[in-house]
């Protein structure tokens, strides 16, 4: 039984609210923030509202704001209120520090190079644009008028491992199962690893709790965090059988159940009773992210 106990750093615990304003709250949403909110309360913790609010193609005009007027009908507090779309020059500097590079290719060239493609997952890119280009401008010359985006350098053999909560162990080879992913899908842009990593560290936030459909989000979170020289938060995902607003923002739930690196072929977002495997280490695969 895992100890799903809070436990408080000694400089306090910070939670957050992160919803998206990609429509109106649901079930899954509620059931994730009253998670976190009681959490960080029960402890006497700060609570932070972040709006997510990156996903311009998908965002719905006034969905931030009846997010916020649900969220405090429904009697959620918090200390601090911050909109990710006013923090774009923060997220560039942030992508200025870490070891990342323009990639040009499309979708179908990632998807053209998979060497066994399964349905739902999220690609495995393979580096095909590492060494190829001596700067942004150079990429960007090479597949006009489509933009470079900007990918991870990630280190080769880099696995990550965490405890979860509620979970338990977790890891995962990045550079085998997931490849250089995709940071940001401009120049300046920050997608939603690259932001949500760079706020959470920011903003001093000690525990994430969210939909277990993120769970294969977190190993490059954590990768970025490090790669700044800094620990991540502790992750909590009590597992929620409503889709959440993060479930809609990725394509795939992708926790594996098994030893091997796959994911498991069905999503699983509940708690559905499938045993763990013998070493109690869950290895997530090819995990779903927004770039
Ligand atoms: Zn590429």
């Amino acid at each position: 039984m895992a100890n799903t106990s809070v436990s408080i750093p000694s400089s306090g615990y910070v939670g957050r609210l992160a919803p998206s304003p990609t429509g109106a709250l649901h079930l899954g949403n509620v059931r994730t923030f009253a998670v976190a909110w009681l959490r960080a309360r029960s402890c006497g913790g700060k609570v932070i509202l972040r709006m997510e609010d990156l996903d311009h193609p998908r965002d719905k005009p006034g969905a931030a704001a009846q997010a916020l007027d649900d969220l405090r009908w429904l009697g959620f507090d918090w200390d601090e209120e911050h909109v990710q779309s006013e923090r774009r020059p923060f997220y560039r500097a942030t992508l200025a520090k870490l070891p990342a590079y323009p990639c040009v290719c499309s979708r179908r060239d990632v998807e053209s190079a998979q060497s066994a493609p399964h349905a739902g997952e999220q690609l495995f890119y393979p580096g095909t644009c590492r060494d190829r280009f001596k700067d942004w401008d150079d990429a960007a010359a090479a597949c006009a008028p489509r933009l470079p985006c900007w990918r991870f350098r990630v280190p080769r053999g880099a696995t990550v491992r965490f405890t979860d909560t509620f979970v338990g162990p977790v890891e995962q080879d990045i550079s085998a199962t997931l490849g250089d992913f995709p940071l940001a899908r401009d120049r300046d842009g920050a997608g939603y690893t690259l932001a949500a990593t760079a706020d959470d560290l920011a903003m001093g936030v000690t525990e994430v709790v969210r939909g277990d459909d993120l769970l294969p989000a977190t190993p490059p979170q954590i990768l970025i965090a490090r790669s700044l020289g800094r620990e991540p938060p502790t992750a909590t995902f009590p597992s929620s059988s409503a889709p959440t607003a993060a479930a809609s923002r990725s394509a795939t739930a992708t926790r594996a159940s098994g030893r091997s690196a796959r994911p498991a072929s069905h999503p699983r977002r509940s708690s559905d009773g499938s045993p763990p495997p013998a070493d109690g280490t869950q290895k997530t695969g090819r995990p779903a992210l927004q770039g």
